[in-house]
């Protein structure tokens, strides 16, 4: 049996391991456990451990197992933590984990820049369907942090380009963001998106003031 290559990627999926923030494990433990559980090897294709280290676990071409429905068009990154010491969800990560996260982000998304970047809850269903993926919703708190909220709060976005692939479900998490360069405008955003300005005002609560900051991520879809 072997891992099979991706047609494509869509979505860079984070995660967690669900483990205490004192415990230091990486990619030979949650191989074992993936191991453990009957799969070929680990299912994501990334681990940053809690030092900031990044170990490689999936060949990154190859289909992962760490997202159910979504493996055959996705990579995988699962941060170690994100529990406290009873299990509860708790965003506990290091800063040297979150700066390598935004680094490996940006090496994908030189990769693949098709690919949207999203948190493993955002996949959760939107039972109410209205439109957004709420945390009463959430089938479980992976990755224990917003991946959205902290992408726009650190302005590590990489720019995307306009009219990348849609979401397969726009309900499912499917964002798309610009960094705004010198003479963007709230309107020329519009026109290159095709959403209204009122959209991209509504998509960015609290961000969006008179003069748009150069080189602030925002959302556009
Ligand atoms: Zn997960």
């Amino acid at each position: 049996m072997t891992t099979k290559n991706r047609a494509s990627t869509d979505w860079l999926v984070v995660h967690c391991s669900a483990t205490p923030g004192t415990m230091d494990i990486g990619r030979a433990e949650i191989d074992r456990w993936h191991r453990q559980k009957g799969w070929l090897m680990i299912g994501y294709h990334f681990v940053i451990r809690r030092n900031g280290k990044v170990e490689i676990g999936r060949p990154v071409d190859t289909i992962g197992a760490h997202v159910e429905g979504h493996n055959s068009v996705s990579i995988g990154i699962c941060m170690v933590g994100g529990t406290d010491a009873k299990g509860a969800p708790e965003d506990n990560f290091t800063s040297a984990q979150y700066a390598a996260l935004a680094e490996l982000l940006r090496d994908l998304k030189a990769k693949y820049p098709r690919a949207n970047i999203c948190g493993h809850r955002d996949f959760s269903p939107d039972k109410n369907k209205d439109g957004k993926i709420t945390p009463n919703e959430f089938v479980k708190a992976c990755p224990s942090f917003d991946v959205h909220d902290w992408l726009v709060a650190t302005a590590v976005l990489p720019v995307t380009p306009p009219k990348v692939n849609p979401p397969k479900t726009a309900k499912q998490g499917g964002w798309a963001y610009h960094q705004i360069v010198a003479g963007d405008t709230l309107f020329s955003l519009a026109r290159t998106y095709a959403v209204s300005a009122d959209t991209i005002v509504a998509l960015n609560p609290g961000v969006i003031t008179k003069a748009l900051k150069v080189g602030a991520g925002i959302r556009v879809r």
